[in-house]
Order: structure tokens, then C-alpha cells, then sequence
């Protein structure tokens, strides 16, 4: 039995929703250890398609268990509407949803002092999402935050709530945002009690699995150039979306985890600000962008679209020491007549060595390409990869290279049988023997 880290290599959206969807059947458990309602994983099974933002995709399938890990920020208004959503449909959360009591909790005024932040910024904007993320983990590191085992005590809770909002009345419009405490101590303790049901010591729950042989497959949300500490900060979200986070956000420790599987789009796409070496802003960039419905699945933005980037998966093989690679979306590059993939950043005429810290560094990057001759045949839907064109596998070849990590499956749409296995002796087959 494997535990295995999934983690976005890029910018978010690199379809791990449906690759841990994919891997799921192999697995226990399924886990999700930062980010919050911001993440949005398109899951299609049967033509029939499930955006979930907070629950981990696991959940479509019978029999696994689904956790909400500590390093989770959990909205509970919009967890109660995801699992209503999912009831709707059929599909019971009920003795199969377990969230850590150590989550920190999402209350209105977070979301209101997200929205005044991110105004003010002006030109400056993050591109956060306004869900009330950010200004929760701010919570959650100054020590006044609210984790789901307080809010079933109505003291702590009342105190919490007020603490809280006195630490961000200059930044709310009115004072307490016009939030008034009775009225949300009343409301969350209602909420609480009806999630009562889902909460637990989740790193209890994991690690007695794992005693028990039990396997668990921990889903990151965003992606590697969005981490916190790792990516293009200040561009980036408020957790660690890296493999490390996997650790600190459920409390299983790193011995206990057997590989790390990152998860790349065959091109690149970043939705909000932030640079973007590689982005293409003409008629190509609109191309793969309608190509691949660019736009996020959970505030619909366009995402910016440009070549696979081998310097940031390089750089994210070494930060969550990738095992694997995943890559998505082969499809959308099927009419390209030329295909670049970017091997180096030139700054100032110099090649650089490493992934560069500063933004404005990065921002006067000039990528080095390498340029190849496109397929340009339909790859969409195939399923053995031996049925790809020749030049759609030198491709994912060039990708393994220069990536220097290598490339074990490969998805063509979609649906999860829209899935080629790259290579029948990956780590990824090892791990998961049927995977061949
Ligand atoms: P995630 O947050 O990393 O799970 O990514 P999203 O779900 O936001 O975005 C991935 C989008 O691409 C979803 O709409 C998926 O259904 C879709 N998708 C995933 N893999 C493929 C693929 O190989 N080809 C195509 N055309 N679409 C894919």
C-alpha cells in the first residue's frame, strides 16, 4: 500500500482533478491538505460533470473516504452547499466526509476584508478569488483564528469572532463590515451543529489508517508556482500547495509518504497576475486558450495561455521532488503546426541558473525555446499511447528531457478513460501495478 502526494507543477488548473479522480480507484483514502473553496476541480465521469471546490473528488466514488485536512481553510456555508449538492445528486457524504477540527473556518468578515485588500491594490492586484482565503490563513498565523473544534463552544467562539474583528476594523467599510457578532455567532453555531456530524482528529483517522495498511492519496490544490513560500510571491495563494504542505496540512509525517506525482498541462496557463515567461498574448494565445475553455472553473476568468515552461517544471521536480509527471491537455495542441517549449530564462543576456525569487526579475525574463514540428492529426480521446502520432510522442519525449522527470501518463480529454499510459515501467506503475 503507497501513499502518494498529487501536486500541480505549474500556475493551478493542470487538470489534477481528474487525475486524482483517475487514481483514486487505487487508493483508500483521499485527502486534501491546503487551499480552500478557491480550488475548483472539474471531475467528468460518464459524460456527467462535477465541480467541486472544497470536497476531494473521491467522493464520486463508492467506498473511499474523503478527508478535509487541518491545512484546509473551510468555508462552512460553502462546504454545507457542496454536500447538499452531492446529496442532490445522489451521492452521500455521510460516514465517508471526515474534516480535521483543527481546520481554521472562513466567516464572512474574511471575505469582506479580502475584497477591501485586493481594491485597494489597485494596478497591484493578487487576482485572489474574494472567497475570504488569504485573510483567513493571516487569521490562522496570528493566532486568532477559529478552527472547527471551537465552534460548537460558544464562549471561544463569540471571543474569536470578536478578536478577530477587531484586528481588521480599519480595513472593514463599516465598523465590523456591518457584520453583526450576535447574528454570526448564531448563524455559525448553527452551521457547525449540522456539520457536527463530519468532523473529526482527522490525523488520527489517517495515521490509524495507515497502521492499518489503508492507503491514501493526498491531493494538493493550485499549484507549485503558486506555493506561498516557493512560487511567484507576492502572485501567489496563501498556503503550501508544494508536496511539504502535504505534511503540515494532515499530520502525517514525511516517512509515511512514498512519492510525489506532479501533474503538467503539455503548455502552460496562469489565471490573475503575476509574470508569465512563456505566455503567448496574440491569436495563439486565444487559440489554445478556446482550444483548452481556458477559463476557471470556479470564477470563470480567462486563464492566460502560453508554451510548456521545462524551467518551472525543473523547478518544480526539485522543490516536491517529483517522482512523475502527469501531462494534460495533449489534445489542444492538435492543430499546431509548430510547438515551442521553453528550456531557459536569458535575463540581461545572461542564461540563469535557477528558478529567480524576485518577480521583476522574472518579469524581464526572455525564454530560450526549443521549437518542434507539430502533429497535427486528432489526438483527442485516444487511449493507447502507442496510438498517438509519432510527433505527438517525440513530443511528450521532449517534454520528459527536458523536464528531466519523467512522464508516466498522459491524458487526451477530458474523461478519465481519456488516459494513455506513457510508460508500462513508471513509478507510477510500480506504486500502482494495474497502471500499465
Ligand atoms: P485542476 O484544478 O488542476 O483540477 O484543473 P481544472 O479542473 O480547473 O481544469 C482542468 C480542465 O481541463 C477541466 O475542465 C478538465 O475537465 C479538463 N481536462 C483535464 N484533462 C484534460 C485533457 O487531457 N484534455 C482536455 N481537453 N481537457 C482536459
Amino acid at each position: 500500500m503507497s501513499n502518494l502526494i498529487v501536486i500541480g507543477a505549474q500556475w493551478g488548473d493542470e487538470g489534477k482533478g481528474k487525475i486524482v479522480d483517475l487514481l483514486t480507484d487505487h487508493f483508500d483514502i483521499v485527502a486534501r491538505y491546503q487551499g480552500g473553496h478557491n480550488a475548483g476541480h472539474t471531475v467528468i465521469i460518464g459524460g456527467k460533470k462535477y465541480v467541486l471546490h472544497l470536497i476531494p473528488s473521491g467522493i464520486l466514488h463508492e467506498r473511499k473516504l474523503c478527508v478535509i485536512g487541518n491545512g484546509v481553510v473551510v468555508d462552512p456555508l460553502a462546504l454545507k452547499q457542496e454536500i447538499d449538492g452531492l446529496e442532490g445528486a445522489g451521492i452521500s457524504c455521510k460516514g465517508r466526509l471526515f474534516i480535521s477540527n483543527r481546520a481554521h473556518v472562513i466567516l464572512e468578515y474574511h471575505r469582506l476584508v479580502e475584497k477591501r485588500d485586493e481594491d485597494g491594490r489597485g494596478e497591484g492586484r493578487i487576482g485572489t478569488t474574494n472567497r475570504g482565503i488569504g485573510p483567513t490563513y493571516e487569521d490562522k498565523m496570528g493566532r486568532r483564528g477559529l478552527r472547527f473544534c471551537d465552534l460548537l463552544n460558544p464562549g471561544v467562539l463569540r471571543q474569536g469572532i470578536e478578536a478577530s474583528i477587531r484586528a481588521k476594523q480599519a480595513a472593514l467599510p463599516t465598523p465590523a463590515g456591518g457584520v453583526s457578532v450576535d447574528g454570526l455567532v448564531a448563524a455559525v453555531q448553527n452551521l457547525a451543529g449540522e456539520l457536527s456530524e463530519y468532523v473529526t482528529d482527522t490525523a488520527e483517522l489517517l495515521n490509524r489508517g495507515i497502521d492499518e495498511g489503508r492507503s491514501v492519496l493526498l491531493e494538493g490544490a493550485q499549484g507549485t508556482l503558486l506555493d506561498i513560500d516557493h512560487g511567484t510571491y507576492p502572485y501567489v495563494t496563501a498556503s503550501s500547495a508544494t508536496a511539504g504542505g502535504a505534511c503540515t496540512g494532515t499530520g502525517i509525517g514525511p516517512t509515511r509518504i512514498d512519492g510525489v506525482v506532479g501533474i503538467s498541462k503539455a503548455y502552460t496557463t496562469r489565471v490573475g497576475e503575476g509574470p508569465f515567461p512563456t505566455e503567448l498574448l496574440g491569436a495563439l494565445g486565444d487559440q489554445i486558450r478556446t482550444a483548452g475553455q481556458e477559463f476557471g472553473a470556479s470564477t470563470g476568468r480567462p486563464r492566460r495561455c502560453g508554451w510548456f515552461d521545462a524551467v518551472v517544471t525543473r523547478y518544480s521536480k526539485m522543490i516536491n521532488n517529483l517522482d512523475s509527471l502527469v501531462v494534460t491537455k495533449l489534445d489542444v495542441l492538435d492543430s499546431l503546426p509548430e510547438i515551442k517549449i521553453c528550456n531557459g530564462y536569458r535575463y540581461k543576456g545572461e542564461l540563469l541558473k535557477s528558478f529567480p525569487p524576485e518577480i521583476e526579475v522574472l518579469a524581464e525574463c526572455l525564454p530560450e525555446y526549443v521549437s518542434v514540428k507539430g502533429w497535427n492529426s486528432k489526438t483527442a480521446g485516444i487511449r493507447e499511447y502507442g496510438e498517438l502520432p509519432q510527433l505527438a510522442r517525440d513530443y511528450v519525449a521532449r517534454l520528459e528531457d527536458l523536464s528531466q522527470t519523467e512522464v508516466s501518463l498522459v491524458s487526451t480529454g477530458p474523461d478519465r478513460d481519456e488516459t494513455t499510459v506513457a510508460s508500462p515501467n513508471s513509478r507510477l506503475s510500480r506504486w500502482i501495478p494495474s497502471i500499465r
